[in-house]
């Protein structure tokens, strides 16, 4: 048993604070709260709704873009009668890197025609609008360029041969040879001779039928 001084402990001597109550301390920390929202950059939040209207524009973009590559896929192999052909609808960061601004190309040895984006919504959507130029022109490059798949490599007898397939692609599209027929003789007409001279195919439409796989 140890002996000696027993240290007196007085409560007065501590000067305890009374308890915050609970309802004050969250007063606290909302206005810390408060406070640090107010000094965080407008422009943290600009970023954030960038970054989500981007992220929501390009899923809607893909999306649309994976419609119009099946739709124009389609109406290639129909027209070409090869099953192993494909379409791609450039989308928005295609183009970015299309300095040429070209509406159709294809790649030599490939079996994969490029339309602009625009070129494959005038394309698809041409059959409610059959005498919209722009839609025409849409319908000739798509015929164009699957032409280029076909085997034919000189531009003049290419648009040629878009010609007088024109009508089995109206036909792809749901509306009727005549239709492409009309678009033929239009495109000769007004639009052909407007073009860079290699390309320019006079009285194609006058002679027969050029040979070509694409025509049955
Ligand atoms: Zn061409």
């Amino acid at each position: 048993m140890v002996q000696g001084d027993t240290e007196h402990l007085d409560f007065d001597d501590f000067h305890l604070e009374p308890a915050r109550p609970a309802a004050s301390r969250r007063a606290v920390t909302e206005r810390l709260v408060t406070k640090r929202l107010e000094q965080r950059s407008p422009w943290n939040s600009i970023l954030r709704w960038c970054i989500v209207v981007l992220i929501c524009a390009t899923a809607t973009q893909e999306m649309a873009g994976v419609y119009y590559d099946r739709k124009m896929t389609a109406v290639a192999r129909e027209i070409s009668g090869n099953p192993d052909l494909d379409v791609n609808c450039r989308r928005v960061w295609d183009e970015l890197l299309n300095l040429k601004g070209n509406d159709g190309f294809v790649m030599w040895g490939s079996t994969t025609a490029n339309l602009g984006f625009p070129i494959c919504i005038d394309a698809a959507d041409w059959a409610n609008d059959p005498t919209d130029g722009d839609k025409r022109i849409a319908i000739m490059i798509l015929t164009h360029e699957v032409a280029h798949l076909s085997g034919h490599f000189n531009e003049s007898e290419t648009e040629c041969v878009a010609m007088w397939t024109v009508p089995q692609t109206a036909v792809a599209l749901g509306a009727t040879a005549d239709d492409g027929v009309a678009v033929a003789r239009w495109y000769a007409a007004e639009y052909n001779p407007l073009l860079r001279a290699d390309y320019q195919s006079p009285g194609c439409l006058n002679g027969p039928a050029p040979p070509s796989p694409m025509l049955r």
